[in-house]
């Protein structure tokens, strides 16, 4: 559990390095020696450990003005967890610094979802109120994902395997073109999908938070949902639930909480749609039928964002630039398995940007409480991004989709690297 007790020895294991710096987004905006890990393990060791500091305001900004985008921790020969000790200290902190009672509220309200699209759409509106989200912050979708699907959907022919799909909440209200292209994807490769009803948000927003009463009832309602399928995968689309469900659940719950079982029976099964699908070895199945050079990939994504209809690349390949999310680490084959997928559309190629795991600033919501400085965040990505010149940006979070995609010129979709896959699969495939 994220106890600072049993963070004191990591904690202790820095060895002043700086590794970080470099590795830091916050800092190397700011340049402030706090917001750097090194610094803020020896905030936290102060505030926590051996307090010596009385918490400040001033304490309260710099632990809250990072992104817990563990960019830090991958880059560190120490191998400390410092957004799981930032984490910690959020929430040994959170009735000083942490959210107030409203926002605490709404908070509640996204991670214990409700399937109905009325009560998102009521909570967003009184998010937008209460100036949490931005304005440009897409809208609800009039459906949710889990209305329009059912709970289980077979594929048309043989039946090769079953998966459990786990929904994201962004998936289910903002953009369900995700979940219809995990979807069709799947079916078409022979799975039969089972998406359990009831589907909580994973978690990782109220951790990020501090909120870890509200994180733990997510964690222990997906468990006791997921546990029970006889499922060989349970597949996600979102590289942050995945790394909430995969790595972080467990320690989210008390080491002897009766859930911790289903918690790791479920850890053992998430995979992340594009890694499952290139691991299945989708591109050499002769029963899919991809599009070829001849073919327009024509990305006609319905979204309130990606309204965008790129057909005049019919004589020419689509170009694609991957920006990874930070949240890779969980599993090693995340930023190979886009690549993968886009060799095998042959009328797709993909340019890298110069920094293609540089964070672009959304942080989950950090870019609401923290508006310049995510944008100068985002500032660099999107230079990087535009020097590419390709059409089209794919990315396997969410976060990332709408920030990045608020922050780009109107005629350049941000997309699921599924939704390529799908929108290449031909329909008839297994009719
Ligand atoms: S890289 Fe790790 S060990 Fe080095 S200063 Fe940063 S947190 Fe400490
Ligand atoms: S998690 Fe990200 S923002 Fe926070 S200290 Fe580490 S590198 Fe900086």
């Amino acid at each position: 559990m994220y106890r600072i007790e049993d963070y004191v020895k990591e904690i202790n294991r820095c060895i002043q390095c700086n590794f970080c710096l470099e590795h830091c987004p916050v800092y190397i905006e700011d340049g402030v020696e706090s917001s750097v890990a090194r610094g803020r393990l020896n905030l936290i060791q102060a505030l926590l450990v051996e307090k010596t500091l009385v918490p400040s305001d001033r304490a309260g900004v710099l632990l809250n003005r990072c992104l817990l985008c563990t960019n830090c921790t991958q880059g560190c020969p120490s191998g400390i967890p410092v957004d799981d000790i930032v984490i910690t200290a959020r929430a040994d902190l959170q009735k000083k610094y942490g959210l107030g009672k409203g926002k605490r509220f709404l908070l509640r309200q996204v991670v214990n979802r409700s399937n109905t699209t009325n009560l998102a759409t009521w909570t967003l509106s009184i998010a937008r109120r209460l100036n949490m989200v931005p304005d440009e912050f897409p809208e609800v979708a009039s459906r949710s994902f889990e209305q329009r699907v059912p709970t289980n959907v077979k594929p048309t022919g043989e039946v090769r395997g079953r998966v459990g799909y786990f929904i994201g909440c962004a998936t289910n209200y903002l953009y369900p073109e995700i979940g219809d292209a995990v979807i069709k994807v799947l079916t078409a490769k022979g799975y039969e999908v089972v998406i359990p009803a009831n589907q909580h948000c994973c978690g990782i927003p109220a951790l990020a938070h501090g909120e870890l009463g509200a994180a733990q009832e997510a964690v222990s309602w997906n468990a006791e949902l997921f546990a029970k399928l006889d499922v060989e995968a349970v597949i996600t689309d979102c590289t942050s639930c995945g790394y909430m469900l995969k790595v972080k659940a467990a320690k989210t719950l008390d080491k002897d909480d009766p859930s911790q079982s289903k918690v790791a029976a479920v850890a053992e099964k998430v995979v992340e749609i594009t890694e499952f699908i290139t691991r299945e070895g989708l591109w050499h199945d002769p029963t899919i039928v991809l599009g070829d050079s001849q073919e327009t990939v024509k990305v006609d994504v319905d979204s309130a964002e990606n309204n965008i209809d790129i057909a005049d690349t019919a004589e020419k390949k689509l170009k694609v630039t991957y920006h990874v999310p930070c949240h890779r680490a969980w599993n090693s084959n995340l930023i190979q398995a886009p690549h993968k997928l886009v060799s095998m559309l042959p009328a797709v190629s993909l340019v890298e940007m110069s920094e293609p795991q540089r964070c672009c600033g959304a942080g989950g919501s950090f870019f609401v409480d923290h508006e310049e400085l995510a944008e100068s965040i985002r500032v660099r990505k999107l230079k990087d991004i535009q020097s590419t010149k390709a059409d089209a940006v794919i990315t396997q979070c969410p976060a990332c989709r709408y920030y990045l995609r608020s922050g780009l010129e109107k005629k350049m979709p941000v997309l699921h690297p599924i939704e390529l896959l799908a929108n290449a699969i031909y329909p008839s495939v297994r009719a």
